[in-house]
């Protein structure tokens, strides 16, 4: 679970609700627009100025604060002008706030700060019984550029989202890839290590000077192959 930390906003940035499970669909994904801010200093700023608008939650590499609780309605979707998504209003949605960087005119993301608000995203997704199509950008409410990053390029929007579902499993380690790889490319090099399965067949084949193995005599037998050769015996290709 993702260790959030809380400071609430300024009450006039924000409407008190009682929403529940029942009145929150969505899940909006935006940028704070700033060079290497944190979610800290976003939190802080919320509670400390009056300016109307908000989002309940803020990312960075490091850490997540919530400014404004998921029951209450935070101001960061909202346009006076045209709503470019039918349904999809402040009202009923939860606004996440990647803090970002800017390299020249160009804002990123941190891939530490991506990974943290991935995982954010897929808490409140289980919460709220929020399906993946109901993760949108404020770009898709209102067609405001924002999140640069994932509006400038449709892939990394995909690549977000991809993200959300894969499940959080821990990655696995060397060892076990390695013994996967050694598991399958496994073979048997003498009658005394095949399987006890195999064993009459590879017994037989040998006894008849039909499996000789390499110049030191080794088998080098896979799994696949004895399996081939069991059968061609039940089939009785190599008689008795
Ligand atoms: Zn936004």
């Amino acid at each position: 679970m993702t260790n959030i930390a809380f400071k609430q906003a300024h009450s006039g940035n924000y409407r008190r609700a009682a929403r529940g499970k029942e009145d929150i669909h969505y899940l909006v994904i935006h940028f704070t627009a700033n060079d290497g801010d944190t979610a800290k200093n976003n939190a802080d700023y919320f509670a400390r100025a009056e300016i109307s608008t908000s989002a309940h939650y803020f990312v960075d590499e490091n850490e997540v604060w919530q400014s404004v609780r998921d029951a209450d309605i935070a101001w960061h979707c909202g346009t006076r002008g045209v709503y470019f998504h039918p349904y999809c209003r402040n009202a009923n949605s939860i606004g996440i706030e990647l803090c970002s960087r800017k390299n020249g005119e160009k804002f990123y993301f941190m891939p530490e700060t991506v990974r943290r608000a991935q995982a954010l995203t897929r808490e409140l997704m289980a919460k709220y019984g929020i399906p993946l199509e109901n993760v949108v950008r404020h770009y898709d409410v209102t067609h405001k550029n924002c999140p640069a990053p994932f509006v400038e390029s449709a892939s990394a929007w995909t690549a977000f989202k991809q993200g959300l579902q894969k499940k959080e499993e821990p990655d696995m380690t060397e060892a076990e890839v390695k013994k996967i790889i050694e598991s399958t490319r496994r073979t048997y090099n003498s009658v005394s290590a095949v399987p006890a399965w195999a064993k009459p067949t590879v017994e037989k084949l040998t006894r008849k000077g039909w499996l000789l193995g390499d110049e030191h005599g080794k088998l080098d037998l896979t799994e696949e192959l004895l399996r081939t050769l069991v059968i061609n015996d039940r089939a009785g290709i190599y008689g008795e």
